[in-house]
């Protein structure tokens, strides 16, 4: 596929590439354990001294960089982590810079179910095909995308208990062989 013509994959962090809810003794296979301390999380603990931050711990999956990697896609980050995923996450999985949508706010509640994400992934794709993936997508987001979105789109939700597994990978690349077809 010419490169300008690759759907955008949009991905969140937690859930899909860190599994936040694996019980804590059953780490998934492959993921390895990473202490990383982006501004958000310094933020959260405003009024200590830097040094005395516990650093966030997260999990994470090396073999993730290279699959997204070779996916037919355009990676975009699409997270909560904002810009920050370039500096704590994607070097840890050997992923380059990538674009992020960069949200006006977060986490505000919508009048029609939506997630807060849903609206503005949608406007910021511009015409774009897209998938979409991450551990809150619900099926009112997908109708809403479906309904709104001038091309083709696809909503992968993941289990926040595992992230991203071989059958996401195959699935996400069979849609995007299907733009073509
Ligand atoms: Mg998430």
């Amino acid at each position: 596929m010419p490169h300008h013509t690759r759907p955008l994959l949009l991905l969140d962090v937690d859930g899909p590439l860190s599994p936040y809810t694996a019980e804590p003794d059953g780490r998934p296979e492959g993921y390895r354990p990473y202490e990383v301390m982006p501004a958000f999380w310094r933020a959260r603990h405003r009024g200590r001294p830097d040094g005395e931050v516990p650093p966030l711990r997260l999990w994470l999956d090396p073999s993730h960089g290279p699959a997204l990697r070779a996916l037919p896609f355009d990676l975009v980050w699409c997270t909560a982590w904002r810009g920050e995923a370039d500096a704590w996450i994607g070097p840890l999985l050997g992923l380059p810079p990538l674009p992020s949508v960069d949200w006006p706010r977060m986490h505000q509640g919508d009048p029609d179910g939506l997630h807060w994400k849903t609206r503005h992934l949608t406007a910021w794709a511009a015409g774009r095909p897209f998938a979409w993936v991450d551990d809150e997508v619900e099926p009112q987001d997908t109708a809403w995308i479906a309904a709104h979105h001038p091309a083709p789109a696809m909503t992968l939700w993941v289990d926040h208990r595992f992230g991203l597994r071989a059958a996401d990978f195959a699935a996400l690349t069979a849609w995007a062989g299907s733009l073509t077809a």
